[in-house]
């Protein structure tokens, strides 16, 4: 069903570089939770923003089984903006709500963008020009974290030094999900199959021809971040487990290094009882040392646990997501997905 303005997939039209087609379609992924007040907003001001950057564009936003009317408020407006509604059908969270996203978008090429104003939409033309000139992924890149606690930061920065030392394919700091990728990246993120979507370590995994780009975040429009700590810590351990076996190194140093005080502690009694010949007190040492490896090896198997409860997740081959209902306003809509 492909329109005859624009070049299928099977014989793309390209530029005088040979890289990019001439005519180019742009899905801009939108995922929102709880965004009622300025999604249709965000929205109107979002598609003014990219329309004259593509010759044909398609919004996905996803209603991730937000609490109040965000989905009602989309719909409203999905008409007027070819805006493709993917009303999922609980709350699955943002990598999900990506991940249902990149399966929704049609394009040649696609952009993530937060449906709260904080990532500037005077950042993707430049993305787009940089996408011509032949790279695969721009990513977004911010510039300053002031905004943030102080104790977020910090978490922030420790996370992203374990990751650098744990994971095979390095992970850019500060780069988020705001970025625009080839439709041969997202193809390829889809191709991924796990349940435990770590979106971050998945961008950086596929590979291809990446850059960053920064951008000045900008303040919450309105309502509150759904990234509250205990968030961040879920999907700091998503990520961990997923990308390096950090915590079970750690586990077995910490067991080495345990060992071998209790070796060298063994062997000191053993000494002061023959040299000095003296009476060796037993109880106290005995009951603390045996609380205290009582308790490295519960940390341990709670740490073998939560690879054995991701690996649970991951047989089970559950979806993802659920689209419970769907409204395709899309200018694309009837063309083939990936
Ligand atoms: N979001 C989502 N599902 C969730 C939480 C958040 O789709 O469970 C969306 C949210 O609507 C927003 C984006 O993900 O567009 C980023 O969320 P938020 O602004 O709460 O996080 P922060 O900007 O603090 O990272
Ligand atoms: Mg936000």
């Amino acid at each position: 069903m492909n329109s005859p303005a624009f070049p299928s997939a099977a014989t793309p039209a390209t530029t005088a570089s040979g890289i990019r087609p001439s005519r180019f379609t742009l899905s801009c992924i939108v995922p929102a939770y709880n965004e009622v007040s300025h999604i249709a907003r965000f929205i109107a001001e979002l598609h003014a923003a990219v329309r004259p950057l593509a010759d044909e564009v398609e919004i996905i936003a996803i209603n991730d089984g937000s609490r109040d009317a965000t989905a009602a408020e989309i719909e409203r407006v999905a008409g007027q903006y070819g805006v493709c509604l993917l009303d999922l059908s609980r709350n699955f969270g943002k990598e999900a709500a990506l991940t249902a996203g990149l399966e929704g978008a049609r394009g040649d090429c696609v952009l993530i963008i937060d449906s709260d104003f904080q990532h500037p939409f005077g950042t993707i033309g430049p993305m787009i020009e940089r996408w011509k000139a032949g790279v695969d992924m721009i990513y977004g890149v911010r510039t300053d974290r002031d905004d943030e606690h102080w104790a977020k930061r910090a978490g922030t920065k420790a996370f992203y030094a374990l990751m650098s030392r744990g994971s095979a394919v390095p992970i850019p700091p500060d780069a988020g999900d705001f970025r625009l990728m080839d439709r041969r990246v997202a193809d390829a993120i889809l191709q991924l199959p796990e349940r435990n979507r770590f979106m971050k370590g998945l961008y950086a995994w596929v590979g291809f021809r990446s850059e960053s780009i920064e951008f000045e975040v900008r303040e919450r429009e309105s309502g509150v971040s759904s990234f509250n700590f205990k968030a961040l810590r879920r999907l700091a351990m998503t990520g961990l487990v997923a990308f390096t076996d950090l915590p079970l190194k750690a586990v077995r140093m910490a067991g080495a290094f345990i060992s071998v005080l209790a070796a060298l502690y063994g062997l000191w009694i053993v000494f002061e009882r023959v040299c000095w010949g003296e009476a060796i007190p037993g109880f106290a040492t005995v009951a603390a040392s045996i609380m205290f490896f009582a308790g490295v090896q519960m940390f341990s198997i709670g740490i073998i646990g939560e690879y054995l409860g991701r690996v649970y997740t991951e047989v089970k081959r559950r979806p993802t997501y659920i689209v419970g209902r769907r409204v395709d306003c899309s200018p694309l809509a009837g063309r083939p997905h990936h």
